[in-house]
């Protein structure tokens, strides 16, 4: 039977609440910013608009408030066609990243897991026929790792692709790691996971032996190196003109899963979401800058 599901998403659910600045306040200081923009957010979220965004059957397993961020986000998730059947409730915030922008563009971020933090291996359990409906299931950093594992391990028996985006960077049990093909990373995660920076090729060669499967390394407008037990490639990104490169990842990994489920090769599906994540950064905000297959550059 053909899967119903081409991605299932187990991850974050943020609202972005953004304030731009001329400088930032030392603490017991104020300083007056700029209108409030409140956007739709969360590596989970984002992975499963931009996956749904480019054609993808795709489902979401995660947590959100009563609050109005929650209704918010069900909105930007339902607009997308990402099904909701797991987007459960927790009475109390949404996850929320509160976050500054200087005037370089540079961001400072905290994040509230809120809801996030409250997503269980039981949550998981409740979503079971869903990630054995997959083809891939994929998971970030922001929930917490018992979910996390459970997600893992239900998907890797169901028969389902297992790829894990290892962001923010924490430490994952060897068992989850055995199972990621692709382990994804940009090279700050990579040089964190390997305890220092390296040549890409070298340090993804290096990713794979610390057990994955195979192991994808995003270096921002210079493309991606991919690992597997055949061989090692670097990818260089289509060139386009950077607004703004938030969310960039997140369209990548998701455009990757995508391309998985369809039946691609790594090193294929790779070149597809070099130009996904091209796209995404041609436009400001996450989810808002998100391309149809339309978009794409060549
Ligand atoms: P992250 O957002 O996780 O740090 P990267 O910055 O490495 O990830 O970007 C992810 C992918 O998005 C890259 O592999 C590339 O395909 C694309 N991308 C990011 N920045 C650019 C850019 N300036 N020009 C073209 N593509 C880009």
């Amino acid at each position: 039977m053909p899967d119903q599901y081409d991605v299932v998403v187990v991850g974050s659910v943020n609202a972005d609440l953004v304030v731009g600045v001329d400088r930032r306040p030392a603490p017991g200081e104020t300083v007056l910013g700029s209108d409030l923009a409140t956007h739709p957010g969360g590596k989970g979220a984002n992975q499963a608009v931009a996956a749904a965004r480019l054609g993808g059957r795709v489902g979401i397993v995660g947590r959100i408030g009563d609050d109005g961020h929650g209704a918010l986000l069900r909105g930007a998730l339902a607009g997308a066609g990402v099904d909701l059947a797991h987007l459960a409730v927790t009475p109390g915030p949404t996850g929320v990243a509160l976050i500054t922008v200087g005037p370089d563009g540079d961001n400072s971020i905290i994040v509230s897991p809120g809801a996030n933090a409250r997503l269980t291996p039981d949550d998981v359990a409740a979503a079971r026929d869903m990630i054995a409906a997959a083809a891939v299931v994929t998971f970030q950093l922001e929930v917490p790792m018992p979910a996390i594992e459970a997600a893992a391990r239900a998907a890797a028996s169901a028969g389902a692709r297992v790829v894990l985006n290892l962001s923010p960077t924490a430490p994952v049990p060897a068992e989850v790691l055995a199972l990621c093909d692709p382990l994804v990373v940009n090279e700050h995660e990579a040089a964190w996971l390997l305890g220092g920076p390296g040549e890409p090729e070298r340090m993804a060669r290096a990713l794979l032996r610390s057990g994955p499967r195979s192991a994808v390394i995003t270096l921002g407008a210079d493309g991606v190196v991919v690992a597997d037990a055949e061989a090692t490639a670097t990818i260089p990104s289509p060139k386009v003109e950077a607004v703004d490169t938030t969310g960039a990842g997140d369209a990548f990994t998701a455009a990757l899963c995508l391309r998985l489920a369809r039946g691609d090769a790594l090193p294929d599906a790779a070149r597809y979401a070099t130009r996904v994540g091209a796209a995404a950064v041609r436009k400001p905000g996450a989810q808002t800058s998100y391309p149809t297959p339309g978009d794409l550059p060549d």
